[in-house]
């Protein structure tokens, strides 16, 4: 309370963000009721003083309380303009008084005092019509009072006391000296207000230059902007041109080592249909292992350039699940039965059979994953799980899990993995070989198709990579491979499955299960013996050949001497030849990873109790056989300029019984196509003279009746390649080198579609 009122009272204690103007009308008027109550204590001492205190004096008693209280009214409620009308009402009084009561030429001294308060008071707290309002109030009866009045008539008021002279001066002195200090402090209320508009205005100006500064600074960094634009197009610019420098380059490479590998690879083919010794036979191998090893890191740069430079698009399509695993799996049958490895997969029930996918990316991520797995590992499995992650209407989210039990990977290089040409080390390197792209294609492809890729991995134990895809159910439905119908014959048989993998063990019995049948598991051959003694009527025995202590075809001669007439199933790997060397010894020998239409199938036949049809033929086949011809008759002609190339075609044709004709150029393959009439052209693409792509530009404008078919035949292993054939006419493609199980593929397919275009 104290602090408001000294806070009022003395303006150098008010608080500088106040305006400076409204606190001193505050306080001018508030030092106006306060001094008007001194004034009327000071009157009263001066009375009790000069002269004896009468009745009337006692008046100023209540008029002091009256001031104390608007005082306070003004300190605590700010009601300022009210309150200036109040006090400026209470000046008026007496003028009034002396003009229509006392009409004393004195008292207008104190009149006049009072209207310079008044028009203090109106000035600076009320508005201009109340300003001249009041002043007209009170300056008119001065005006009047110098014509009209009597001197000495307020001798009976103030005369009546003898302290008369004393109090008419006092109150004369505190009108005046509240009036002097009015003026003053509103004069230093404005010079303050001035001198803090002028610093801020000064400010402003400082600011205004400031932003002027700032905005040509703006101007300079835009213009830099505008620059770094540029140049960063100009730069996008050289680095799209050197992209397709290198997507060219890469292109080139890739054809100038494909042609020569075409000839190493073809020859080496060719050369295994020929009688070879043990040694040649071993050394021609090789040669196809490396050349095809050569290619591989050839098509994972072109893949990964491809995968980077964002030129591969995803394409959907229905493919069958089980069959591309397993498709997969039989890439490296042979290759994972070499090294003793386990390689199984487990599908669950109730997947559709057919999918909505890419498949084709599908398999190549899974084919990196599973040569990887099997090139770590040295013993024990390679484990091809699949999980539903997620099934919402024909929504499904599959994870591929791929397990293996070989070296693992140190927890600290495994965030590297996934990232272009990283291997975990040199050493890696120099005893594995790879091109350390094979996950960061797999990476880049599972995420183009919206899923992840992960590894957890135990370094000594194993690693496991998965990843998640999703796909749809395939518009064709959920197609059973096996009508359940056929599989009557099976339902209820008991069967013992006998394998030291425990993971095939339980993929096997999820399998028996699945088709009705009863398995019974046993780890060992012993054990397996033991249970066929306990249990009565075991149809079948399903038994693995590579178990320890006693593998599958010594389990199967005891079996046999000792139950008799129990059919018995082999697992082995690929080109086992047990059943050969043991005839009927064996139902079926099946190929490891087993693939379950040939388990159905191998089973069914043991059921009924035929022997016979293994559902696999071991049986290496004979690629070249000269009745090919035969069955697809063709007239070819063979464009190509490289000699090499030549004679490997000629040759792989001849062996397939056809006599083809040959022409060097584009130019001469024209011409030939004209003169004579070929079922099919396989065509070179590049070429001198006129290429491939010109040739057949050429060949189609002239739409020679009953025009051959055209096949390109190149080492442009590019998808642009591909698509430029297709564009200028060419009715097929296959890429170099050449793979006669594709290039008679092809020939079938021409050979069915000339007696349609004839
Ligand atoms: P590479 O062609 O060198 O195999 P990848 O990208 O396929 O290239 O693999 C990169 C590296 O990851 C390999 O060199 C190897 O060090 C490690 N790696 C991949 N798969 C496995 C695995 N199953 N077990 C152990 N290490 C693995």
């Amino acid at each position: 309370m104290r602090n408001r009122i000294f806070n009022t009272l003395f303006l150098q204690k008010l608080s500088e963000a106040d305006d400076p103007i409204y606190r001193t009308r505050l306080t001018i008027l508030s030092w106006a009721y306060l001094s008007t109550a001194l004034c009327f204590v000071h009157c009263m001492i001066l009375v009790g003083i000069f002269g004896e205190i009468q009745a009337n004096s006692l008046a100023f008693i209540p008029f002091m309380v009256l001031h104390v209280a608007l005082f306070y009214l003004l300190v605590y409620k700010e009601w300022l303009i009210p309150l200036a009308h109040v006090k400026i009402l209470m000046l008026l009084v007496p003028i009034l008084l002396n003009l229509f009561l006392m009409q004393d030429r004195t008292l207008m001294m104190l009149d006049i005092a009072s209207v310079f308060n008044i028009l203090i008071f109106s000035l600076i707290i009320l508005s201009q019509r109340w300003t001249i309002f009041y002043f007209v109030c009170s300056i008119i009866p001065i005006c009047l009072g110098y014509f009209f009045y009597d001197n000495n008539q307020f001798h009976a008021l103030f005369y009546g006391y003898a302290a008369g002279d004393y109090v008419f001066v006092s109150v004369m002195a505190y009108l005046f000296a509240m009036a002097f200090i009015s003026l003053l402090w509103i004069k230093n209320a404005f010079m303050k207000s001035f001198s803090r508009l002028s610093g801020l205005s000064g400010l402003l100006i400082k600011q205004r230059s400031n932003l002027l500064v700032q905005s040509k600074e703006l101007e300079r960094t835009n213009r830099d902007l505008e620059n770094q634009r540029l140049a960063e197009q100009k730069a996008r610019e050289v680095a799209e041109m050197a992209n397709r420098a290198k997507s060219t380059f890469l292109a080139t490479m890739s054809h100038e080592i494909r042609t020569p590998l075409n000839g190493v690879l073809g020859m080496a083919g060719l050369l295994k249909e020929t009688t070879l010794d043990e040694e040649q036979r071993e050394f021609t191998d090789i040669i196809c292992t490396s050349g095809e090893s050569l290619l591989n890191v050839i098509n994972d740069i072109l893949d990964f350039s491809r995968l980077e430079s964002g030129d591969v698009e995803i394409d959907p399509h229905d493919f069958n699940l089980r069959s591309s695993i397993e498709d997969v799996l039989d890439l490296f049958s042979r290759q994972a039965s070499k090294k003793g490895i386990d390689l199984l997969y487990q599908l669950p029930d109730g997947i559709p059979s057919h999918l909505w996918a890419d498949g084709m990316r599908l398999k190549q991520v899974l084919m990196n994953l599973v040569n990887n797995a099997i090139k770590f590992t040295s013993q024990g499995e390679v484990f091809v799980d699949i999980e539903v992650a997620a099934k919402e209407g024909k929504d499904w989210r599959l994870t591929f899990k791929v397990k293996d039990s070989g070296i693992g990977i140190p927890a600290d290089k495994i965030s590297r993995l996934f990232k272009s040409f990283s291997q975990v080390d040199a050493s890696t390197t120099r005893k594995y070989g790879g091109t350390g792209l094979g996950l960061a294609i797999c990476h880049h492809l599972v995420t183009l198709m919206e899923g992840e890729i992960g590894v957890e991995s135990n370094e000594g134990k194993g690693s496991m990579f998965y990843f998640t895809l999703p796909m749809k159910a395939s518009k064709a439905g959920i197609l059973n491979e096996v009508p359940k119908s056929d599989n009557r014959v099976l339902k209820g048989k008991k069967v013992l499955i006998v394998d030291d993998n425990l993971t095939n063990l339980k993929i096997l019995r999820l399998q028996l299960e699945n088709l009705s049948m009863k398995p019974y598991s046993a780890s060992s051959a012993d054990a397996a013996l033991k249970i066929l003694e306990k249990e009565n009527g075991i149809d079948l025995v399903v038994t693995d050949m590579d178990m320890p202590e006693k593998n599958g075809l010594q389990l199967a001669k005891e079996i046999k001497s000792t139950f008799h007439n129990k059919a018995i199933l082999l697992l082995s790997s690929i080109g086992d030849q047990s059943k050969k060397t043991n005839p009927g010894l064996f139902t079926s020998v099946l190929n490891k990873p087993v693939k379950y239409t040939h388990l159905i199938q191998a089973l069914h036949v043991a059921v009924h109790g035929t022997s016979g049809i293994s559902p696999s033929s071991n049986r290496p086949e004979k690629k070249l056989e000269t009745h090919f011809s035969d069955k697809y008759p063709l007239s070819i002609l063979v464009a190509e300029d490289t000699p090499i190339n030549q004679k490997l075609i000629l040759m792989i044709l001849q062996r397939l019984g056809y006599q083809p004709e040959f022409v060097h150029n584009g130019l001469e393959a024209l011409r030939k196509v004209s003169d004579k009439k070929f079922d099919l052209v396989l065509m070179d693409v590049q070429m001198p003279e006129m290429d491939g792509l010109q040739a057949t530009r050429e060949i189609r404008s002239q739409q020679v009746e009953n025009a051959p078919l055209i096949i390109a035949m190149t080492a442009g292993a590019m998808e642009e390649d591909k698509q430029r054939c297709f564009a200028a006419g060419m009715d097929g493609y296959i890429s170099k080198p050449l793979e006669i199980d594709k290039l008679k593929e092809v020939l079938k397919k021409s050979s069915s579609t000339i007696p349609q275009k004839a």
